[in-house]
């Protein structure tokens, strides 16, 4: 039987406040145009994730391996 990795790390973060400052950027952003999505190669402890608008404005967040949801949403913006 597989054992789950501790999840201690979860204490160190906040993913949901992560997701809520990429999904107030998005919700504010959207009626400008497309957004753009990219990020950078992904190293041992995160990449970079931008979001740009075509108003101008960019969202950056460094997302850590801790932040898989963020994997979702930066899909779902790229969609
Ligand atoms: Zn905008």
């Amino acid at each position: 039987m597989a054992q789950e990795a501790p999840r201690l790390s979860q204490s160190l973060v906040n993913p949901a406040n992560l997701l809520t400052d990429l999904e107030e950027f998005v919700e504010d952003h959207r009626p400008h145009g497309p957004l753009v999505a990219d990020a950078t190669e992904p190293a041992w402890n995160g990449y970079l994730l931008t979001v740009t608008c075509g108003c101008g404005v960019t969202f950056e967040r460094w997302v850590t391996p801790l932040d898989p949801e963020l994997d979702l949403l930066r899909a779902a913006v790229l969609n």
